[in-house]
């Protein structure tokens, strides 16, 4: 479950807190490039995490990225209309 999301001005890098369990929070940060692919890939949650592994917990920041990148694409009107 994706407890915060902060996609940067550049809609490429983000920052993500995502909740594993009652009081477990894993914090992920990366990137996403227009083409896709995913870089920069960081979690504390393990150590093989921080070796470039991707976790579970960055595949979920990695959707929420996506899904970030395509709103903000389609229709930024749409979003403010939504923030009202
Ligand atoms: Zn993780």
């Amino acid at each position: 479950m994706i407890k915060s999301f902060d996609l940067a001005q550049d809609s490429e890098h983000f920052a993500a807190t995502i909740q594993g369990g009652v009081g477990q929070y894993y914090n992920v940060s990366g990137r996403l490039r227009p083409d896709g692919r995913a870089s920069e890939l960081k979690c504390n949650a393990l150590p093989w995490a921080k070796k470039g592994h991707r976790c579970k917990h960055q595949v979920a920041a990695l959707l929420a990225a996506e899904n970030e990148q395509k709103t903000n694409k389609t229709s930024s009107v749409t979003q403010i209309i939504l923030r009202f």
